[in-house]
């Protein structure tokens, strides 16, 4: 199989079976989002949209964050991880949105990691999830995903992993892809025990075929029946 078949049969699965796939932290404008996926490092999606509602209440734009006292922020957000830093983080931020930016996020990934807080990571999902521009934000899932099934080879760290993936997904693909890498690392190729039974893509999977001679559970014919997108359907109500 070579590298663009491959790419072919992992873009031809998911949008069969994901075609609607999309962020699952909850916001109504970009700030918010800006705002949740500074927060959602080394965090849980979930945990971020259960303390963001009110945040977004006592704070929803930049103007009122940027008034804010780092202490006022850091008590609505105490229950993610790193609170201290992230307060200071999205005061950083609002007050630079609001000196450099006319208060808006930025559209240039250029800009966008100017703001305290965002990352090469953080502005690709806003540069793609605002402003459906091709940019592959590589998270643990991606980076993993990505090596498993053998879009990616040998990268050591996420930019070599996401030059390697805009190098063969076409461009238009890249803000949906992102979310169909990370959808299937949290829910079917988990990092310490993925479902390869369940898995639709294991015909494919170079981590799978590795492990196919070695005595392992993935050999065992398990109750995992269901398909892998099945098991997404069940556990994420996005699709
Ligand atoms: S076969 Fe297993 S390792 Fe490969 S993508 Fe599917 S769940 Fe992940």
């Amino acid at each position: 199989m070579t590298i663009k078949e491959r790419y072919g049969f992992v873009v031809d699965y998911f949008s069969k079976h994901r075609p609607q796939a999309e962020t699952e932290l909850a916001y109504n404008n970009p700030f918010e989002l800006l705002v949740a996926v500074i927060l959602s490092a080394q965090c849980t999606d979930k945990r971020v949209n259960l303390i963001t509602p009110a945040l977004f209440r006592q704070f929803p734009d930049a103007e009122s964050m940027a008034a804010a006292s780092v202490e006022e922020i850091f008590s609505l957000i105490r229950s993610v991880s790193y609170p201290n830093n992230k307060a200071k983080h999205l005061k950083g931020m609002a007050e630079m949105l609001l000196r450099d930016f006319n208060s808006e996020v930025p559209e240039r990934i250029e800009d966008l990691v100017k703001l305290p807080g965002v990352g090469r990571k953080t502005a690709n999902v806003i540069a793609s999830v605002v402003f459906n521009q091709a940019a592959m934000a590589v998270d643990t899932h991606v980076f993993r995903v990505s090596a498993r099934l053998g879009l990616t080879r040998n990268a050591k760290t996420p930019l070599e992993a996401e030059k390697q993936l805009m190098k063969y997904l076409p461009n238009a693909i890249v803000p949906l892809a992102h979310h169909w890498l990370i959808l299937h690392g949290r829910y079917v190729c988990m990092a310490r025990n993925p479902a390869c039974t369940a898995c639709d893509l294991k015909e494919i999977c170079l981590h799978f075929k590795g492990k196919k001679g070695i005595k392992t559970s993935l050999s065992k014919p398990t109750k995992a029946k269901q398909s892998a997108a099945s098991i997404v359907k069940k556990k994420n109500k996005l699709i």
